[in-house]
């Protein structure tokens, strides 16, 4: 029996079971894919308070191995759900069940992809989902945003302040984001609209080298000359699993607030996929520390 199982070993969880720990207690951290989450790909964190510049595979791999040495356990496993039997909560993986007394949930978020060909490839060489973390590698370059949200609003802002000149490409031809946002944007020099226009492919074998957009309105293809692709379409939360124990909101993002509680007592959930406005590592350390303490505190509450 676990005192908290924590499902997701990003930067949410592992905090969480660094702080589990220390509170005495006895953690698990169990994750599908890489422990590291998102960050893992980030080549350089260069926003992180106290480290000026890592690697996101260095950050995470030191994160894992603190979590580690302080002892809490792991398991690579595929979680399915969770159901509570007699008062025990029991994690479903596709292989084993882990009765635990708390749980805190740090799925994190995906990004959505535009789902063309060598987006895969080029992610790391060109192709980023992160302005915030890569922006800066842009310096003095041409770059181009996709999305129409205050996700890719904010990030053309963010990267006009860096690069030599942002394009703003969205399909449709009115911003889903605030328009306040792209008040701001009409008024920089260096960014310009592409709109109705969508992404059919990326110029480039190895780097970056441009985007072929399509006209929706008039049907043609044309380039853009780039060598920075910010992909900013949304993001994706992977609750559907929980909503049998905890409630979400009508996009998939568990619902809970800075205190880390959801509607099920003993349940937490911390990062990304939970209910918040600034997704960022830094939010998601934070959140991993609320979650566990509220853990402790339910634990020593029964
Ligand atoms: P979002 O609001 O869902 O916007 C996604 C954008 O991507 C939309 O413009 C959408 O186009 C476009 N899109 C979706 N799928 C696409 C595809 N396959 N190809 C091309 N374009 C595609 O996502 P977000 O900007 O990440 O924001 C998520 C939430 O966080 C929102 O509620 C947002 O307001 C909030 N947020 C708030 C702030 C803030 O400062 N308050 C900052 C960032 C985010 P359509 O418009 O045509 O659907």
């Amino acid at each position: 029996m676990y005192d908290i199982g924590i499902i997701g070993g990003g930067t949410a969880g592992l905090t969480a079971a660094i702080y589990g720990q220390r509170a005495g207690k006895r953690t698990l951290i169990i994750e599908g894919l890489n422990f590291g989450g998102q960050i893992v790909n980030s080549p350089k964190v260069e926003n992180y308070p106290g480290i000026e510049s890592i690697s996101g595979s260095q950050y995470s791999m030191n994160l894992l191995n603190q979590a580690l040495k302080l002892g809490s356990e792991t398991a690579s496993e595929k979680v399915k759900g969770i159901r509570e039997e007699d008062g025990i909560k029991i994690i479903v993986t596709e292989e084993k069940e882990y009765p635990c007394k708390t749980i805190i949930i740090a799925t994190g978020v995906s990004h959505r992809h535009l789902g063309i060909e060598k987006e895969e490839k080029l992610a790391g060489s060109g192709v980023s989902y992160c302005a915030t973390c890569d922006g800066a590698f842009f310096k003095g370059r041409d770059v181009a945003v996709i999305g129409g949200g205050n996700t890719a609003l904010q990030d053309a802002e963010f990267l006009s302040n860096y690069c030599n000149k942002v394009y703003v490409v969205h399909r449709r031809d009115e911003f889903r984001g605030e328009s306040s946002l792209v008040d701001v944007l009409k008024e920089k020099e260096n960014v310009e609209f592409v709109l109705s226009a969508t992404v059919k492919d990326i110029v480039g074998e190895f780097m970056v080298e441009g985007l072929v957009l399509n006209n929706k309105k008039t049907g043609e293809d044309f380039q853009i000359p780039v060598s920075g692709v910010f992909v900013a379409i949304g993001q994706i939360p992977q609750n559907e699993i929980f909503d049998d124990v905890v409630r979400l909101d009508e996009s998939g993002f568990i619902l809970a607030s800075e205190d880390c509680m959801t509607s099920r007592p003993g349940i937490f959930a911390a990062g990304d996929c939970r209910t918040k406005e600034v997704r960022q590592l830094t939010t998601a350390a934070a959140d991993g520390a609320v979650a566990a303490l509220a853990a402790c505190k339910y634990l020593a509450a029964r």
